[in-house]
């Protein structure tokens, strides 16, 4: 790791930087500062995406509205209330690979689950299993923990959860499928996860959902990790539904408005039970005020509540963005960063880690996961050092440390001077 070297490969970090078509969308975000001035080295957005300099104004000119029109904004505001989340459907069914009627912009994650589950869950005197991976997000597992209780049933016996292979530390697509066959017609659901946030593994959904529906089950999709992360294609994948949040890659901002998907060949069933409120209500008779639920014509049918406006405003600055962009693009720049990142871990630093992420790209999204060999300890005083020196990573126990480069806003030369840093301090005396 010489000075020299250090110099060569910064020139190369920023000759790739230079012909990137995407460079310019970078300043379109705003990059924290760390306490030397400069932009921090950002790794941190499958955690809290960064903040669209568009969003302000955008929050803004809702309360100005609402300072100015009160009431009257639910008609009149510039984008009026009454319509706010359907006008997100279309960027939203772009990500989601999906038709716009089968999204919906509503609450956040956990709360979607729930209420989807609802639907989607409902065990029978032999279908009453719940499938998930070992090592699930703690929220998805208390959801699914919570719904088997929901309905007197026991989770010890009802939840089933699929781990790796001995000494491996992602799953293999077989063994899923393996499982989910196993389970047979005791299996009522598989919640699977697009992209698993601890190792950053993106599972082939179409063969999961394939396997689930040859057993008789429901598939739904976590996408908190997937969504603007990799190219998703929840209607042709034939996906019962999914729900995500929009503060990592979305970049919506914390507790943002998150988003849920029902296949269009489930929203005319009349045999769904809904966890219904108002404003699933059709629209055009919702102000009516009747007590027959009538279902709006979409996934909006499963909204509960009116939108939270100032927590759905900076989504419409950073959708844009994507479509700017284009997903196909953003992905092959995704590829690229993700891979020199992995190059460069690979070469300086394959001693002090190991990278327990797929290498392969169809595996992977633009995260990395390490598992440290110097162990937890170490670990957690790498993330503070490395924040000390404006490199934003995080932890997750207990052992994993994940990075990632998000092609909207982090470049060739941020991963160049992260890994550089990362490498230094792993090798520094502790
Ligand atoms: C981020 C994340 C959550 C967070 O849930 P909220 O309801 O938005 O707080 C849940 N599940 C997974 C898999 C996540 O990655």
């Amino acid at each position: 790791m010489s000075a020299g070297s250090f110099e060569r490969r910064l020139q190369w970090a920023r000759a790739q930087d230079d012909a990137d078509p995407l460079a310019a969308l970078r300043s379109a975000f705003a990059i924290p500062r760390g306490a030397d001035g400069r932009p921090q080295l950002y790794f941190c957005g499958h955690s809290l995406g960064l903040a669209p300099l568009g969003a302000r104004a955008l929050v803004d000119a809702e309360i100005e509205d609402w300072e100015r029109q009160a009431v009257g904004g639910h008609e009149h505001a510039r984008t009026p209330w009454i319509g706010y989340a359907e006008e997100l459907q279309p960027a939203l069914a772009e990500l989601a690979g999906a038709q716009p009627h089968e999204v919906v912009a509503m609450n956040s994650l956990s709360v979607n689950l729930h209420l989807l589950l609802a639907s989607f869950y409902r065990p029978g005197a032999e279908r009453r299993s719940i499938l998930i991976e070992r090592g699930a997000f703690s929220s998805d597992r208390h959801v699914v923990a919570a719904q088997i209780r929901w309905h007197g049933l026991d989770p010890e016996r009802e939840l089933i959860e699929l781990a790796p292979r001995a000494l491996e530390d992602v799953l293999r697509t077989e063994d899923i499928e393996a499982c989910i066959a196993d389970a047979g017609p005791g299996l009522a659901l598989v919640l699977w996860p697009g992209v698993q946030y601890r190792t950053g593994q993106w599972f082939d959904l179409e063969r999961v959902a394939r396997a689930a529906h040859a057993v008789g089950a429901v598939v739904g999709f976590d996408l908190a990790h997937a969504i603007g992360n990799v190219p998703l294609a929840l209607h042709a994948h034939d996906a019962d539904f999914a729900a995500w949040c929009s503060y990592k890659y979305l970049n919506a901002g914390p507790g943002a408005i998150g988003g849920a998907f029902v296949h269009e060949r489930h929203l005319r069933r009349r045999d769904l039970p809904r966890l219904a409120g108002w404003w699933g209500h059709e629209r055009a008779s919702r102000f009516e005020m009747r007590p027959q639920f009538e279902p709006a014509p979409g996934a909006a049918a499963w909204a509960v509540s009116n939108p939270p406006i100032f927590s759905a405003a900076p989504l419409r600055a950073s959708l844009p963005l994507f479509a700017q962009a284009g997903m196909g693009a953003l992905r092959r720049k995704s590829v690229a960063l993700t891979a020199y990142l992995a190059s460069l871990l690979t070469e300086l630093a394959s001693d002090e880690l190991t990278i327990i992420t797929p290498a392969e790209p169809a595996q992977r999204g633009c995260q990395l996961s390490l598992r440290l060999r110097a162990g937890a300890q170490r670990g957690a005083q790498l993330i503070r050092a490395l924040s000390d020196s404006a490199v934003i990573c995080d932890w997750r126990e207990p052992e994993i440390l994940r990075l990632a480069p998000v092609p909207l806003y982090n470049r060739f030369e941020d991963v160049l001077r992260g890994a550089w840093r990362l490498c230094e301090l792993l090798r520094a005396p502790c």
